[in-house]
């Protein structure tokens, strides 16, 4: 059902233009790939044809035997490049710009409309579409309200240029556990989260933000990160054990899933008794903790970009929590935890870092580059439960694809210059064949 829910919204949301083409005769594109990474096979193959017809892959085979079946549709060249499933990145903020100190977040919230944040969220989509982002899972406005859905509607419209936008609206904390907070009590500020108290509070904020778009439920799971003598990173846990019940009992029984922010043990041992669906930061990831994630079914979004990129500017436990993170990480890789790309950015500067510099980090920490790949294209797809949809090149996929000039096999780095970018049959980069 829940797969069903948000496969009929990314379907029903295709934009006009494309809607007009396929009323008359869909278009036909041929690409050649010189090489292909599907996004689900182990090896790469070599010289493959890729058709597609309106917004869908109808046959991917060798280029010979695509070609014979093309007749006459338009042929776009990649021949000298390599070709992958759009990427994914499942942990956004299009509505922030960066973070590294509380100065700088609070400033966003206090000195900018919701308005002028929300063209800067558009402009954050396009700039995350041509670096070969074409799909996100945004978790949370920060203080923005519903302004991720807005741009997911201008995006799915053809107003704007973006990726597909899995929208979590304006996440959970409790009363006085998320910024902004003031000594001064007299002032009225702004939230950087919706606050949420109680069993009957919880599942009213969730109904809420359903009601208003969300397709992801997320909350904050814990704060006050501290290490003890005995080297865990231990946090303090945020909902009382019933409130974060309710929420993913509530969000569950509307279709939708849960990420929880967690970042010490505890508030990732609390999330998981809880029955969320993916664990973002994650930094406290102990054995036992990954086990029950093994168990559970549970995804992990480790965020390495903006755990590196805060670790200087924050200083003080930031640093050791990274180190910490990397060396769980290399484990939970050899264990089989499900481990899915996603970033942070808004967390750092859209304009400053290729969110695709997190594939980079993954393989410095202990990934093959393939399951780099895996992790933001087919695994990604699957947290998302878009499967069937998104995150690899296959017949009767969406025709999200992406090309790079080298081997990202060889060169992860590849995948930070992304050199033509595809999104539902549509070219909005590159392409020798373009319109
Ligand atoms: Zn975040």
């Amino acid at each position: 059902m829940r797969t069903t829910a948000l496969l009929t919204a990314v379907l029903t949301l295709v934009p006009a233009a494309l809607t007009a083409r396929a009323q008359t005769a869909p278009q036909r594109v041929l690409i050649k790939a010189g090489r292909l990474i599907d996004g689900r096979s182990d090896q790469a193959r070599s010289n493959v044809g890729i058709l597609i017809e309106g917004r869908r892959i109808t046959a991917v085979g060798p280029v010979a035997q695509i070609q014979a079946q093309a007749g006459d549709a338009r042929v776009i060249d990649l021949s000298g490049m390599t070709v992958l499933p759009g990427l994914i990145d499942t942990h956004t903020h299009l509505l922030l710009q960066g973070d590294p100190t509380s100065a700088s977040y609070d400033e966003q919230l206090l000195e900018q409309s919701i308005a002028y944040r929300a063209i800067l969220g558009a402009r954050n989509a396009r700039l995350s579409l041509m670096h070969g982002f074409t799909a996100l899972r945004d978790v949370e406005t920060e203080g923005a309200m519903y302004a991720d859905v807005d741009i997911k509607r201008a995006v799915n419209r053809g107003e704007v240029p973006g990726p597909h936008i899995f929208a979590s609206t304006r996440a959970m904390a409790p009363t006085g556990m998320y910024p902004i907070i003031s000594a001064n009590w007299e002032l009225e500020l702004p939230h950087g989260v919706q606050p949420v108290d109680g069993v009957d509070g919880a599942r009213l904020a969730v109904r809420e933000q359903v009601s208003h778009g969300a397709d992801w439920i997320k909350y904050y799971s814990d704060r006050r990160y501290h290490f003890t003598a005995d080297s865990v990173l231990h946090s303090w846990v945020n909902f009382t054990a019933e409130e974060a019940k309710a929420i993913v009992d509530e969000a569950h029984r509307l279709g939708r899933r849960v990420a929880a922010h967690c970042i010490g043990s505890d508030g990732i041992a609390a999330a998981l008794r809880a029955g969320v669906n993916s664990i973002e930061h994650g930094d406290g990831m102990t054995d036992s903790l990954m086990d029950v994630m093994i168990k559970q079914n549970v995804y992990w979004v480790p965020t390495v970009t903006v755990s590196q990129y805060v670790a200087g500017p924050r200083g003080g436990i930031w640093g050791p929590m990274a180190a910490y993170q990397r060396a769980a990480f290399g484990r939970a890789v050899k264990k089989g935890v499900k481990i899915v790309m996603g970033t942070d950015v808004g967390g750092f500067p859209w304009t400053e870092i290729n969110q695709a510099k997190e594939f980079e980090y993954y393989v410095q920490y202990g990934m093959t580059p393939m399951q780099a790949i895996k992790s933001g294209t087919s695994l990604a797809a699957e947290l998302l439960g878009q499967e069937d949809n998104i995150g690899s090149v296959a017949p009767g996929m969406v025709a999200d694809l992406v090309a790079v000039a080298g081997d990202p096999l060889k060169d992860i780095t590849e995948l930070q210059r992304v050199a033509f970018v595809m999104k539902e049959g549509t070219v909005y980069k590159g392409g020798s064949g373009r319109e």
